[in-house]
Order: C-alpha cells, then sequence, then structure tokens
C-alpha cells in the first residue's frame, strides 16, 4: 500500500471545477424594492398586530395578498376590511375572508379561492395566534387545546395545503412567527411556550423535506412586541421588565418583525432555511 502525502496534496481541477460551477451559479439579485413584485402572499392572521405590518410591508414591495383573521364578532370583520383597505391603497390585489386556522378543511378551501383569486402562491406568512395564560397547574384542556391548535395546527394545515403549489412551481418562502417564548419560558405559558417550540420543530422539518423543490422555511422570534392586544394584555410591570431585559432597552414595533419577514421572503436569503432568527432586542442575550 503506498502511503498517502501529508499534507495532501490536492489536484487543482476538483478546485478549478467548484469554482466553475460557482461562477455559472445564477446570481441572487440585489435587495431593490421590486424584488418581489408581482408575487402572491398569505399572511395569515393579517387583521391586526405583526400580521397587519407585515402584510403592509410585503404589499409595499408590490405583493398581492391574502389574509385571513377569525371572524366573528362584527369588530373582527371591521378591523380586516380597514386593513384591506389599506393594502388595496399600496395598489396590489387583496383577498381576504374569515378562516379558522384550526380548521383543516377551511384552510384547504381559502388556499383554493386564493389560487383562484390571485393565480399563484410564492409566500406564506404563519402569524395567527393566540395565548391563554395560566399556570399549569389549573390549566384547562380548553386552555392547552385552543392555543396548541391555533398556534401549530394552524401552522401545519396552512404549511400541508401550499406545498403541492410550492412544490409544483418549485419556489416558495414560508415563514412562522414563533416567539421568544418558543426559546425560554417564563410562569403560567406552558401551552403558549410549547405550541411555539412546536413550531421551531415544524419550521426545520417543513426546511428539511421541502429545500428539495426550493422552498426556504424560517421562523421569526419576536420578543415583546408594542401590539394593541400585548398592550392592553399584559400588565406593565411585565412589560418593564421585558424592557429592562433587552440589550436595547425597549419593546419592538410589529414593523421590526416585519422587515425581518420580508428580508427571509428577498432573495437575499435565498440561501437561509430552518433558522430561527430573534426580533427581540436583546431580550435573549
Ligand atoms: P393579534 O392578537 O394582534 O393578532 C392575531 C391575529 O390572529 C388576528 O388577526 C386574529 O384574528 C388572528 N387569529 C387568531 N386566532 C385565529 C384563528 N383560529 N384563525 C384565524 N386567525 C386567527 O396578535 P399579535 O399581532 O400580537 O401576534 C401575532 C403573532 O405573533 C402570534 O402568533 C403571536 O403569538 C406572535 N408573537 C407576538 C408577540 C407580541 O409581543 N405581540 C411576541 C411574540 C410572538 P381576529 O382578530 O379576528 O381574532
Amino acid at each position: 500500500m503506498t502511503e498517502k502525502p501529508f499534507p495532501p496534496s490536492f489536484s487543482s481541477d476538483p478546485v478549478e471545477a467548484l469554482l466553475d460551477e460557482v461562477a455559472t451559479e445564477p446570481r441572487p439579485e440585489r435587495i431593490v424594492e421590486g424584488n418581489l413584485r408581482g408575487q402572491v402572499a398569505i399572511v395569515t392572521g393579517g387583521s391586526s398586530g405583526i400580521g397587519r405590518a407585515v402584510a403592509l410591508e410585503l404589499a409595499g414591495c408590490g405583493v398581492d395578498i391574502a389574509f385571513c383573521y377569525l371572524d366573528g364578532p362584527p369588530e373582527a370583520d371591521a378591523e380586516a376590511e380597514a386593513v384591506a383597505r389599506e393594502l388595496k391603497q399600496l395598489e396590489v390585489r387583496v383577498y381576504k375572508r374569515g378562516c379558522d386556522v384550526r380548521d383543516s378543511d377551511d384552510v384547504n378551501a381559502f388556499v383554493r379561492e386564493t389560487l383562484d383569486a390571485l393565480g399563484r402562491i410564492h409566500i406564506l406568512v404563519n402569524n395567527a395566534g393566540i395565548g391563554r395564560d395560566r399556570a399549569l397547574w389549573r390549566m384547562t384542556d380548553e386552555q392547552w387545546q385552543a392555543v396548541l391548535r391555533t398556534n401549530l395546527d394552524g401552522a401545519f394545515h396552512f404549511t400541508r395545503a401550499v406545498a403541492p403549489h410550492m412544490r409544483a412551481q418549485e419556489y416558495g418562502k414560508i415563514v412562522n412567527i414563533t416567539s421568544v417564548h418558543g426559546i425560554r419560558s417564563e410562569f403560567g405559558i406552558a401551552n403558549y411556550a410549547a405550541s411555539k417550540a412546536g413550531l421551531i420543530g415544524l419550521t426545520r422539518s417543513a426546511a428539511v423535506e421541502l429545500g428539495p423543490r426550493n422552498i426556504n422555511v424560517n421562523a421569526v422570534a419576536p420578543g415583546y412586541i408594542r401590539t394593541t392586544r400585548l398592550t392592553e394584555g399584559v400588565p406593565s410591570e411585565i412589560l418593564d421588565r421585558a424592557r429592562e431585559r433587552s440589550a436595547l432597552g425597549r419593546l419592538g414595533d410589529p414593523q421590526d418583525v416585519a422587515g425581518t419577514v420580508v428580508f427571509l421572503c428577498s432573495e437575499a436569503a435565498r440561501h437561509i432555511t430552518g433558522v430561527v432568527i430573534p426580533v427581540d432586542g436583546g431580550y435573549l442575550l
């Protein structure tokens, strides 16, 4: 047996072959406003807070928007109608209706209707989410299931429903809105923390399964974000503590999350998949 030289001497051929290969790869487009123009996005829970900001930011880049929300009280429809008006002012096409992400038949129908109305689906943002906080020894089955079914089952239903279309067109961007609480927990949010940690697992699995068809699946983990409901629902001491814990010493805005979602949907992020990007001002540090 002949001894191998050390250090190994590489022939230049494989290196040159690799360089040739890289040179012939199509270059990612520069990040410009028009980068996403003409694409179609579904945003779940697009009628308020972070979902509304994501829908508006994408629409600002020329993306047509389909969004759903949980209908029921008249205020929910009025809120959704107001967002649809804002989106149309950005001169994009809009499709919206109440669709319960917990109900897979409803989700499948929503995806079919989006294709009928807008033609294609390039982007899915799984944003719809709720919390039902309580110490776990007092948590009811209803509280546990409501959160798991909305935050985790809902994202699974939508991902499964768009997957055949995205696989067939060999293109897609899926962004899941998880939370810092899927990474580090607090008291009273066992259901929420489990749902958001589960969403991170779903993100990674979907990235593995859909990657071969050029579909990127990533997650954004917001820290405390000033949305109307958060500001109304969370005691001020908790918000103060969150502010103090953050390296940047402030709460985030829905716009902060929306900007990261748009980045993940852009060609600038074409080689990023299966990751979780905290948008938390350094809360997790
Ligand atoms: P909001 O309560 O403002 O918005 C939630 C949206 O989801 C609404 O449009 C709501 O519709 C919709 N929704 C709720 N349940 C369903 C359902 N079953 N089917 C369809 N739509 C539904 O929340 P935020 O903007 O604050 O949060 C958005 C996401 O960001 C959530 O996933 C949340 O967990 C996550 N997040 C938020 C943080 C924050 O600080 N705000 C921090 C970390 C993560 P409707 O209004 O009709 O009920």
